[in-house]
């Protein structure tokens, strides 16, 4: 064995320059991801909390058919708003919409109103058990353009809706005034064996041009909730607060 194999390697610069990069690059990632899922890990402690007492937690809440301030859209239901437009549940997975959980908690199923939070048109697809749809041909912010506001998780577990009997599967384009009852919050995920917690995942998503709504799954098809609540419900914006109504 020759002796210069028993000394100790050293690092050459471009190994140590590409340690430097690679411990760089997770660094940032690592930022990055704790910047994008530690607003979401403290939403989730506020939701349990909440949930274990809502009384306690009255101002943490909206309300069904409120109006914030001078905001085009009502409130869509009553409770916290958990989650926000914009959060991150998981690296690459970006949440499209608001979580709104009722006062009721996870076994209140059924009992916490939703309603509509503009006029428009309802439709329930045929193969829709707890989600229907309400087009706007007039964005109140942007009137040259059509909107749709999307609602989902009104069923049991099972699949059981909670939707107002007279939007039956199939309806089509039935008018909604502001305000209008449309259902209850429910937990139906579609998969019958891992229901969400109960709440209302409510979206405005944007029309395709031809007056159809694109695929609400993707957050680039969607609009930021924000201003047509009167409520920061931006994730970037909101940072770990809680979004109210303020007065
Ligand atoms: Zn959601």
């Amino acid at each position: 064995m020759s002796l210069s194999l028993d000394r100790p390697r050293r690092p050459r610069p471009t190994r140590l320059a590409l340690i430097l990069a690679l411990l760089l690059g997770f660094g940032s990632l690592a930022y990055l991801l704790y910047t994008r899922l530690s607003p979401v890990a403290t939403r989730l402690v506020r939701l349990r909390q909440y949930w274990s007492g809502p009384l306690a937690h009255q101002d943490w809440a909206v309300h069904a058919g409120e109006r914030c301030g001078e905001a085009p859209f009502l409130m869509p239901t009553d409770g916290l708003i958990g989650f926000v437009w914009g959060d991150s549940f998981r690296p690459g997975k970006v949440h499209q919409g608001l979580d709104i959980f009722g006062p009721t908690g996870p076994d209140g199923l059924g009992e916490t109103p939703v309603v509509a939070a503009y006029d428009g048109y309802l439709t329930r697809l045929p193969t829709w058990r707890s989600a229907l749809i309400i087009r706007i041909p007039q964005d109140p912010l942007q009137p040259e353009r059509q909107i749709w506001l999307y609602y989902t998780h009104m069923a049991d577990s099972s699949g059981n809706s909670f939707i107002s009997p007279e939007f039956p599967p199939g309806t089509t384009q039935a008018f909604v005034p502001a305000g209008a009852l449309l259902g209850h919050q429910g937990n139906y995920s579609g998969d019958t064996d891992s229901p969400v917690g109960m709440h209302l995942h409510f979206s405005i998503v944007r029309d395709d041009g031809r007056g159809r709504f694109l695929d609400e799954r993707d957050i680039r098809n969607t609009l930021d909730p924000s201003p047509y609540l009167g409520v920061e419900v931006n994730a970037d914006r909101l940072g770990d607060r809680i979004p109210i109504c303020q007065p």
